[in-house]
């Protein structure tokens, strides 16, 4: 099982329940991953975790409210292959630990055997009980968190981005040492907070202080706040997808609004490609702001030409194809009287498989569009990610394989237009050296996702698989 997650955890020093903080804090956090949400909270007792199959809801509210905790932790998941059942939903708890992980692990066929070997009871498929399964063992073994942190960290390759419940009551969040994933925290007078994204803060008035470092960990208890690094720096590569269509639009990463950064996006396109539309149509909801910033550029009014139904899921992060090609029309209806006898310029993310893409050019044309033109904010994909989006083979990404021009016939658009990496780079504002870029250009900022990469790559396509599968 591999996620794209959201993670929550909170302290309350005046004693105060986290129970809601983190119910709120989930429900914000639901764009990144709604097939299952899951709680821990601190008791004497020891640990209790609650979790649902789907949304978080009232019923994990009601299970878990009696508890009247200070300290807790939260999690939404959304996994990319095999059962998403409720035995793999996070957090993962054992007597000492709960973990809530944001992110892949690219070493965890290793780890799980070294793991075995050494007489560790894995119960999931999941790596980030393998996570837990470290910690645990270097906390017994050391007697102390920080140096058992340290040690189990620096064995991981790959991004995460975690959020820990000790059993004596602790909250802790860690953030691999390159940054891939976000983790922030914030803090609203007796509260301390850590979360995926800000917005879980903003629901909870909580003030965004700060993100927490690449290769930091912070530890938060009733003595107050530790901030430790755990690794030396190395580089950072944050990853340039949260910016183009993983976060939400209004929040804070790495000090850039993501806001900010999408509208840049539609700016640079207008710069870069000559533009000539009767209508700008965004794929709603990650394109509008790009779409924005394309139309204040070129001064091509933007309007609504595509109405969603908001009751269904994000077809990218649905599991199974069929489900995501039904979806599209279910999801997206075409606004007829905005698009007939119209020049359209129609403004996407990316294009994964482009089976959503060719679905919706379709719907544009049937709606009476004279011609539909194609750009898509960010460069084409061409490699699998190795750190926690679900791009897991070669072979689901058109561009991996087809030219631009193949790609444009085969989503039947008039043109189709690219974000270049350097206006990708220039809206984000983020020096390349500290991007991860590696679905982009196949060059990956660890040596080990890289040998995956060549060896997914080099082998038939009949034989490709996902690449925690290639054992
Ligand atoms: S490979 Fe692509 S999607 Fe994955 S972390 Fe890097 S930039 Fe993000």
């Amino acid at each position: 099982m591999r996620e794209c997650c959201g993670v929550f955890g909170v302290y309350d020093y005046k004693g105060k329940n986290v129970i809601f903080n983190i119910y709120l804090g989930l429900m914000t956090l639901h764009h990144r991953g709604q097939e299952s949400a899951g709680i821990s909270l601190y008791e004497k007792s020891g640990i209790k975790t609650g979790k649902v199959y789907g949304l978080v809801n009232e019923k994990l509210l009601a299970n878990m409210k009696k508890y009247k905790s200070t300290a807790g932790i939260g999690h939404v998941r959304y996994s990319t292959a095999g059962n998403s059942t409720l035995y793999n939903a996070q957090p993962i708890s054992n007597r000492s630990l709960s973990i809530a992980h944001n992110g892949n692990l690219v070493n965890n066929i290793q780890l799980r055997r070294q793991l075995t070997k050494a007489g560790s009871k894995l119960r999931t498929k999941s790596d980030s009980e393998l996570i837990l399964a470290l910690l645990t063992k270097e906390r017994e073994s050391t007697g102390d968190l920080f140096e058992a942190i340290r040690n189990s960290v620096n064995e991981l390759e790959g991004a995460f981005s975690l959020v820990l419940l000790t059993n004596d009551g602790k909250v802790v969040a860690i953030r691999d040492p390159y940054g891939f994933r976000p983790l922030c925290e914030g803090e609203a007078g007796n509260i301390m907070a850590f979360s995926s994204e800000s917005i879980a803060l903003d629901i909870n008035n909580i003030d965004l202080s700060r993100d927490i470092q690449p290769g930091e960990m912070v530890i938060v208890d009733e003595n107050g706040v530790q901030r430790k690094r755990y690794a030396s720096y190395t580089r950072r590569a944050h990853c340039m997808f949260e910016y183009v269509y993983f976060s939400r639009a209004d929040s804070i990463i790495d000090g850039r609004s993501v806001y900010r950064v999408r509208y840049k996006l539609g700016v640079n396109l207008a710069k870069t490609y000559k533009t000539d539309a009767d209508v700008i149509i965004p794929v709603p909801d990650t394109s509008r702001t790009a779409a924005e910033g394309l139309s204040h550029e070129s001064g091509i009014p933007v309007a609504e030409g595509l109405i969603k139904n908001r009751y269904v899921q994000r077809t990218f992060i649905m599991p199974e194809q069929k489900q995501r090609d039904g979806a599209v029309k279910i999801k997206l209806n075409p606004l007829k009287t905005v698009l007939s006898d119209k020049k359209v310029l129609l403004v996407d993310d990316s294009i994964v498989r482009g089976t959503t893409l060719k679905n919706i050019v379709h719907m544009i044309r049937k709606a009476g569009a004279r011609e539909v033109h194609v750009r898509i904010t960010c460069p084409p994909i061409i490699s699998p990610c190795f750190y926690g989006i679900d791009i897991a083979t070669h072979d689901e990404l058109i561009a991996a394989y087809k030219k631009n021009e193949e790609i444009r016939k085969s989503i039947t658009s008039d043109t189709l237009s690219y974000q270049k990496i350097d206006g990708l780079i220039d809206a984000i504002g983020i020096p390349r050296e500290d991007l991860c870029l590696g679905c982009l250009m196949d060059q990956y900022p660890t040596s080990k996702a890289q040998e995956l990469s060549d060896r997914l790559k080099n082998k038939s396509r009949k034989k490709r698989v996902r690449y925690w599968e290639d054992d």
